[in-house]
């Protein structure tokens, strides 16, 4: 797996991505292992979106610890406990974020009531 390639490609990414499972935006790479959350411990992995510029990043809850401001993705037979978001731009320009989702709400018939931080209504309050 070429983890450690992509993470140099996208060395901007990790200052734009928050962990959508706490709020985090602190991210410990570990060599051959991926990148976690230094917070909560959610694997993130980064891929090339098709003809656009940007990435995606994929965060998977199977890591995550059980900590007060975590609220880990949903699980899915099909998946596991996945999420996905696209972010447009490049490094020197800055990130957008497209889209995002947990692959839950990808199953049928299935209303995922999981949000990432970003979307819940109650906002931890940032220490200064
Ligand atoms: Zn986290």
């Amino acid at each position: 797996m070429a983890i450690v390639d992509t993470e140099e490609r996208y060395a901007g990414a990790f200052d734009t991505v928050k962990c959508p499972v706490c709020g985090s935006d602190e991210w410990t790479h570990l060599v051959y292992q991926g990148v976690f959350c230094a917070t909560c411990n959610t694997r993130c992995t980064l891929r090339e979106p098709s003809g656009d510029q940007g990435f995606i990043a994929e965060f998977d809850s199977q890591y995550t610890w059980s900590i007060e401001e975590a609220e880990p993705i949903p699980e899915t037979d099909e998946y596991g406990a996945l999420a996905s978001g696209k972010w447009l731009g490049t490094e020197s320009r800055g990130y957008d974020r497209y889209w995002f989702s947990a692959y839950e709400d990808h199953v049928d018939g299935h209303e995922s009531e999981w949000e990432p931080v970003w979307d819940r209504e109650t906002v931890t309050p940032e220490a200064d």
